[in-house]
């Protein structure tokens, strides 16, 4: 057997050994009885111990050293070996003892911020963030960087990015963005959004995430929508993108949006064909691009004016209340700008502000110019000179996010640069499809998932997320256009 061939059994072992961790994951948030978690938890850590291992396996190792060297590749065997390989090595640089160490200071920080939020008690967190951080300084050092520690966290959701590169995107959006914000608290008048609230059956909202997931394309028959508390989109592998979602009774907003949003994250990974799970390449270009197609589903097209105008009959049909609103004052609804205190809960004019004070207070820990005492008072600091507002005690405060307990630093900036990839790409994207509002008018989204598919599904993680974008758009990411889509909608709602 040739070495490219031996490589590909290799990834064949690990990607089968995946899809049944995955699956386990998926069935332990779905439908595992409670009794089962501590096996359950065993047998997962074992599949996940597994794979880890022929990740960093000498036999992986002596593979990647030929084919590295080989100039007969096809450009995705390349990009095979390039994205295999950085993992290969990132792996093999941290000592398996250190993350043992880590895996355990995270347990015992996720039980210590479940418990600190609660009481709204952040001392007690304190020690154990403390120790998080120390421990991803650590890991920075073994990963390895050019210019900032955070760059080598980084690496791990986003490809080629850098803390300086996000300060240069950050500074010019925060200029824009804090004012903008005030003059619509002061200028704008706020739509009336008492119209999503109500009383609603959570089964007539299942079946609308059903009908929204029709109309976008998501392919029922290679996957499945299951209740969950919190919503997350499961790849198990090819043909089984699972979506799950949750059912709040008070308004159809989350439910809806959220089923949108999973939605576009299962269109994604829905779209790799079969050779990129074969080359380990399917699992998207980045976590930002991953939340672009995620966030262009819910926020661009679900947000937009001419979805409401399609989907105030569809709605209708499983809440008769809505019979006679008008699609405008339901678009309006689900405009309304507010700062508040919660990252999960903001619109599209604010969720940005919220992601910029969490970047900024991670680099900071990271290169040692924050302590984890101070960040109370930096939390509320920034949330006042950015939103504007002050949170009541830490629990709706710097103790909101699970993320750092999980030892996830470096992952929030990702959310932010999906906003701002999907911006950029909306331009694009209208001038292919100018036909673009008219087909969602008529509730046909067939040409947006085929330019989505041939722009960006079909390529999985085959390029960095900067080589993507400027493919697609001709330039790197530019905050720009998210400012300009922002400013021309939210000016047009409020009457600015
Ligand atoms: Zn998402």
């Amino acid at each position: 057997m040739t070495t490219l061939a031996n490589y590909r059994d290799h990834l064949a072992e690990m990607r089968k050994l995946n899809s049944a961790a995955s699956l386990l994951g998926w069935d332990q948030q779905t439908h595992m009885p409670p009794k089962a978690a501590p096996h359950r938890a065993q047998v997962i850590g074992k599949l996940s111990r597994m794979v880890f291992e022929l990740s960093i396996s000498d036999q992986l190792g002596g593979f990647l050293a030929d084919l590295r060297k080989d100039g007969g590749l096809s450009p995705l065997e390349k990009a095979s070996v390039r994205k295999v390989g950085k993992d290969y090595d990132r792996n093999r640089a941290v000592p398996p003892e250190f993350v043992e160490q880590f895996q355990i200071a995270q347990s015992e920080a996720q039980a210590a911020w479940i418990a600190a939020r609660k009481a709204n008690d952040f001392a007690s967190f304190q020690p154990h963030l403390e120790k998080i951080v120390e421990f991803a300084r650590r890991l920075a050092e073994y990963y390895g960087y050019e210019d900032h520690p955070y760059d080598a966290l980084l690496e791990d959701y986003e490809p080629g990015m850098t803390c300086k590169q996000l300060r240069a995107i950050i500074e010019p959006l925060k200029c824009d963005l804090v004012p903008f914000l005030r003059d619509l608290a002061t200028h704008g008048t706020p739509p009336d959004k008492s119209v999503v609230h109500g009383s609603f059956d959570p089964d007539a909202l299942r079946r609308l995430s059903r009908r929204a997931l029709e109309l976008i394309q998501y392919d029922f028959e290679a996957g499945a929508l299951d209740d969950v508390a919190h919503p997350f989109t499961a790849t198990i592998g090819p043909g089984d993108v699972r979506i799950t979602n949750r059912y709040p009774t008070d308004s159809f907003m989350p439910s809806l949006l959220g089923a949108l949003h999973e939605g576009g994250h299962a269109l994604y990974n829905q779209g790799f064909p079969e050779e990129l799970y074969m080359l380990g390449l399917a699992g998207g270009s980045s976590n930002g691009i991953h939340e672009s197609q995620s966030r262009m589903i819910e926020n661009q097209i679900g947000r937009s004016r001419a979805f409401w105008q399609f989907f105030q009959p569809v709605l209708a049909e499983h809440f008769p209340q809505y019979g006679s609103g008008s699609p405008e004052a339901l678009y309006r609804a689900v405009n309304v700008v507010e700062p508040s205190l919660i990252r999960v809960e903001a619109d599209e004019v604010t969720y940005n502000l919220h992601i910029m004070l969490r970047f900024e207070i991670e680099a900071g820990l990271i290169d040692g110019s924050i302590a984890v005492a101070d960040l109370p008072a930096l939390w509320n600091q920034a949330m006042s000179d950015y939103l504007g507002i002050v949170p009541p005690n830490d629990a709706q405060g710097v103790l909101q996010d699970v993320h750092w307990s999980m030892g996830y630093i470096g992952y929030f900036p990702s959310y932010m640069l999906g906003n701002l990839y999907a911006a950029q790409m909306l331009p694009k994207i209208r001038k292919a499809l100018p036909t673009l509002d008219a087909d969602i008018r008529r509730g046909d989204m067939k040409p947006l998932l085929g330019w989505l598919r041939e722009n960006v599904h079909r390529h999985g993680a085959t390029y960095q997320p900067n080589e993507l974008i400027e493919r697609i758009t001709g330039h790197p990411l530019d905050p720009a256009h998210f400012v300009r889509y922002v400013k021309e909608k939210y000016s047009d709602i409020y009457g600015l």
